[in-house]
């Protein structure tokens, strides 16, 4: 069974009018319990996690600045969220939820977190709607419990994976892949260990086949034993940052090749959603639907 991290608190409560679309996340546990893809035996909430195991990828100081509401308001801006205690809890229970898929996925194949991909959150600071990193996060959980040996990071979503570029720069056992929009936030990239940028208004035949060329060589290149798919819906033609063109069935057929090849090796793959800023929210959530649709099919 297909099994998911979703907690009620993923959805904040967020001043009126504010531009995240907070609201996707409780649409989409919703959705696919309404068309029969999931039951609620299929969720799972996670706890908040360790402060320990944030401590292994991000600063004390930055740690302790988000449990007491101390952080700049300079970086507060830059994050983008009014910084309050339940927007913290929400961040904590949100990357626990990504290291009990890590568990999860060792046991299916496949977790995924209805939320996460926090990937512009720096070890010592957060930006673009992200605080804590829950996919850099994990991954040092995985590695300092010697459970894996080498970690891909697939980050698809529009944006590049900036945060999770910087967190690993000097750790082999993590090769960070981000595929981007060239002329996207943010304007000054990271360095990762492969990035590969989207000219805008990239379509579907474009997107899908740079990912034919790149990812199936890159497994067979960094032999990873563990997956992250940071898989972002902000690809979108219609998504109102993203800048690239691609379509609902393309993005949803970038969904399956992730799957499909991961399937293939018997790679363990934990699915964190990233980013989805698309004006009508059924554009949001039906893209991300299709994720869990197609991993349900194709796993169970
Ligand atoms: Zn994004």
């Amino acid at each position: 069974m297909l099994q998911i991290a979703y907690s009620p608190v993923y959805r904040l409560r967020l001043p009126e009018g504010h531009r995240f679309p907070m609201l996707k996340y409780e649409l989409i546990y919703e959705q696919l319990l309404y068309e029969g893809t999931c039951t609620e035996a299929n969720f799972f909430a996670p706890a908040p996690v360790d402060d320990r195991l944030v401590l292994g990828v991000h600063t004390p100081d930055y740690v302790h600045a988000l449990k007491t509401q101390t952080v700049d308001p300079k970086m507060v801006r830059r994050i983008g969220f009014p910084l309050t205690p339940e927007l913290i809890e929400r961040e904590w229970i949100i990357t626990q939820g990504t290291i009990d898929c890590t568990q999860k996925a060792k046991q299916d194949g496949v977790a995924m977190n209805v939320a996460g991909g926090t990937h512009h959150a720096y070890p010592d600071r957060g930006e673009g709607f992200c605080m804590l990193n829950d996919v850099g996060v994990a991954a040092h959980y995985l590695l300092e419990t010697g459970q894996v040996k080498q970690i891909l990071v697939i980050d698809l979503d529009v944006h590049q994976g900036n945060g999770t570029a910087v967190m690993f720069q000097h750790e082999p056992r993590v090769f960070t892949f981000s595929m981007h929009g060239r002329d996207n936030y943010p304007l000054k990239k990271e360095q990762s260990d492969l990035d590969v940028e989207l000219p805008t208004g990239t379509a579907d035949e474009l997107y899908l086949n740079t990912l034919y060329d790149t990812l199936p060589a890159l497994i067979t290149r960094v032999q990873p034993d563990f997956l992250f798919f940071v898989s972002g819906v902000d690809v979108l033609e219609s998504d109102r940052l993203g800048k690239l063109g691609v379509g609902r069935e393309g993005c949803k057929q970038r969904d399956r090749f992730v799957f499909e090849l991961a399937h293939r090796h018997n790679l363990p793959v934990v699915v964190s959603m990233g980013g989805g800023y698309s004006p009508r929210l059924t554009d949001i959530v039906e893209a991300h639907c299709n994720t869990f649709r197609v991993a349900s099919e194709l796993y169970f």
